[in-house]
């Protein structure tokens, strides 16, 4: 029996703990908050998707080779592990739910679980950790022979993961790839207030250096700021790396994906349109297809007077209209923020950590799981997935 130590009480954190505790080893949980498990509380807009049926491996991103963590998910039987807490799910389209819709059915299977195996919970920030004699040493007062760092990243760090874990990290000479935000959104150059708290269902298209190199389809949110929406959280990690690498970020959108995907076959559209109604204006006619705010946007973008009938404009007039909604470019210039983003890419290099075990290959002994190591998942659950997954296996201390 070992006398295990983990710093964070997330969803990382006390899944190591439970590992742990059932391996029979005596272990406590240090956490700040007065109650564990805050973030998850405000996952999945409070209902928590906290797991996907479609576990395919472009769903994660690292610097490092996060394969041979994410393929032990059989072994660890991360999905048993779920159930095995008292988890009934809610599965839509793959993506798991708790069965009562809420986020708080997750924490307490998890906390109910972690007291169940006798697992200590000390309520205290952990500022200080040395090691001495082999011993790890935490806020000069506490000693144990083992520790897991699940201290999380930095994004929405009113929830506690404000970086620490990073600094202990750096402290037993581990590299950190820089944690940036991801799943955020993305801020753009031109000022959107106008349009602020539209909602479309759009194509995002994202551009490197003129390189088209993803595209996402859903629900995308006009905001103050820029765009914000799923499509938008998903194209975030790549475009924020680009923007770190100053590279050129812009994202082109589609405002009417299901309708045209070319400039011709839009105008083609809207002439039928006009047709079949008799003349409308063509503000009366772009009223049908979008909020009347983006309407108006597009109108003026293309100087159309937005009284005037489709038979009236020239195709040159039409062209520079569609070509708005269809395929208009955005320069990006920053991501909405830590405090805005579901999670943080970069972090622990994997190439320090033992992929089986999770364990330092700098430091024995030592563990790191959950959203501190260098992965980040997409939307869909994949952020989670990887916090059961890693913290299964950081906490296998036998
Ligand atoms: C708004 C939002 C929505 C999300 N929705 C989803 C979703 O639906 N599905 C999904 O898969 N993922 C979602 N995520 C991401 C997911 O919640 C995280 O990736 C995951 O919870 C990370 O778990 P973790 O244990 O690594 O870190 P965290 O959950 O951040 O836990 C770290 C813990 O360590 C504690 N801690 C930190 N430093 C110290 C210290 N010095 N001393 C003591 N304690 C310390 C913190 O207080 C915290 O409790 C969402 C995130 C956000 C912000």
């Amino acid at each position: 029996m070992k006398k295990v130590f983990i710093i964070g009480g997330g969803a990382s954190g006390l899944t190591a703990a439970i590992k742990a505790s059932k391996n029979g080893n005596d272990v406590t949980i240090f956490e700040k908050n007065n109650k564990l498990g805050k973030k998850i509380l405000i996952t999945g807009n409070g209902k928590c998707n906290y797991w996907n049926e479609n576990q395919d491996l472009s769903n994660y991103h690292s610097s490092g080779d996060y394969t041979k963590i994410v393929n032990q998910m059989n072994l660890v039987k991360a999905h048993t592990f779920l159930d095995s807490i008292g988890l009934v799910p809610y599965i839509k389209n793959g993506y798991y739910y708790p069965s009562s819709q809420q986020a708080i059915s997750v924490v307490n299977a998890l906390v109910d679980e972690v007291k169940n195996n006798g697992v200590k919970i000390i309520n205290e920030e952990v500022t200080d950790v040395k090691k001495k004699d082999n011993k790890f040493i935490i806020n000069n007062n506490y000693e144990s022979d083992v520790l897991i760092i699940a201290t999380g990243g930095m994004a929405a760090s009113k929830t506690g993961s404000d970086g620490f874990g990073y600094k202990i990290a750096q402290q037993f000479n581990h590299n950190i790839i820089k944690p940036l935000p991801a799943l955020v959104g993305l801020k753009t150059e031109e000022n959107l207030k106008d349009l602020s708290g539209v909602r479309f269902i759009g194509e995002i298209k994202l551009l490197i250096n003129n390189e088209e190199v993803e595209s996402e389809l859903g629900e995308i949110q006009i905001n103050e700021y820029g765009f914000s929406g799923i499509p938008v959280m998903q194209i975030s990690s790549k475009a924020i790396k680009a923007l770190d690498e100053n590279k050129n970020v812009f994202i082109s959108i589609n405002f009417l994906p299901n309708i045209a995907s070319d400039i011709l076959g839009l105008r083609s559209f809207i002439k039928v349109q006009s047709k079949h109604l008799n003349n409308k204006t063509i503000t009366q006619i772009l009223d049908q297809l979008f909020n009347y705010k983006l309407s108006n946007y597009f109108l003026d973008k293309s100087n159309i007077d937005p009284k005037s009938k489709v038979e009236d404009l020239t195709n040159d007039e039409l062209d520079l209209l569609c070509h708005y909604i269809l395929n208009n470019n955005y320069k990006i210039t920053d991501d909405n923020g830590f405090e805005n983003a579901q999670v943080t890419s970069g972090g622990i290099d994997l190439k320090e950590i033992d992929a089986e075990t999770l364990e330092s290959l700098k430091e024995k002994n030592l563990y790191f799981c959950g959203e501190i190591l260098d992965v980040d998942g997409a939307c869909g659950g994949y952020n989670l997935s990887f916090a059961w997954i890693s913290g299964l296996l950081a906490g296998n201390i036998k």
